[in-house]
């Protein structure tokens, strides 16, 4: 209903949105949010190595997949980053058309490596 959104909004929520939109939201902030993600382990990256006293922590390089719609964009684009602050790891934004034609091309990578045609 229009008279529950934020004053930035100028349409509806996506569906499966999770934001919490309010008036004071910072416009970086602005965008619709979907639950849904998916986390790749990158193997060939090092891991991140932290100690807390004596205990180590290791966490495996990891990128994650989610796309969200930013509050003046006409659709929403798909982001990989890095799970945590990793300036060697890749970081994307993709419009739809963009992360569609990546997927071909991994799925056909993938496929060819494998020795398919
Ligand atoms: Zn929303």
């Amino acid at each position: 209903m229009a008279e529950d959104r934020a004053y930035w909004q100028d349409r509806a929520c996506a569906p499966d949105c999770i934001g919490h939109h309010e008036d004071g939201d910072h416009p970086d902030d602005r965008a619709c949010q979907s639950s849904w993600e998916d986390r790749v382990t990158l193997t060939c990256f090092e891991p991140t190595v932290r100690y807390f006293g004596e205990s180590k922590v290791v966490d495996p390089a990891e990128v994650l997949v989610f796309f969200r719609r930013e509050w003046r964009e006409a659709e929403p684009c798909v982001f990989v980053e890095p799970e945590l602050l990793r300036p060697d790891l890749p970081r994307l934004r993709l419009t739809l058309a963009e992360a569609d034609r990546m997927g071909r091309a991994l799925r056909t990578a993938v496929r060819r490596a494998k020795g398919g045609a």
